[in-house]
């Protein structure tokens, strides 16, 4: 299919092609309820008409990853035979936790890198932050 932007009659199309996808996905009977339950009804879209971002602004909200609440800390940490492992603070149910890529921590999540920048031990950090690693403690007594 040829596909002309700014054309009114194939914009509308993509968007129905694409709406009608997401329903597909969401397992919507149809638009009225996936409408519902993505916040979009009528009331508020009507409410919202002359805020800065639009319909499609919320509507892609909607449907990508919300943002994270904690920040987005990223450590790299040698491992003992010299492997570089990537640490990265997540939030979870729990709160915020590590999350290291080592073989171990497939495991036990709370693996030995885990523990030790948990500790506030910056010996085996590659990455060049150990103020993030100093924030660490109060982040994760929070969860
Ligand atoms: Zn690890």
């Amino acid at each position: 299919m040829t596909f002309r932007h700014h054309d009114a009659g194939e914009d509308a199309y993509a968007c129905a092609e694409i709406a009608l996808a997401v329903m597909r996905e969401a397992g919507a009977p149809d638009i009225a309820s996936l409408a519902r339950r993505m916040n979009l009804t009528r009331e508020r879209a009507g409410q919202e008409a002359r805020s800065p971002d639009g319909i499609a602004a919320r509507a892609l909200r909607g449907v990508a990853p919300s943002r994270p609440r904690v920040p987005l800390l990223h450590f790299v940490v040698r491992g003992s035979s010299g492997t570089p492992y990537d640490v990265r603070l997540v939030e979870t149910r729990d709160g915020p936790r590590l999350r290291c890529t080592c073989a171990g921590a497939r495991f036990r999540p709370d693996c030995r890198h885990v523990r030790a920048l948990a500790n506030g031990e910056i010996d085996a950090l590659l990455s060049d932050n150990p103020g993030d690693v100093a924030a660490l403690a109060g982040l994760l007594q929070t969860g």
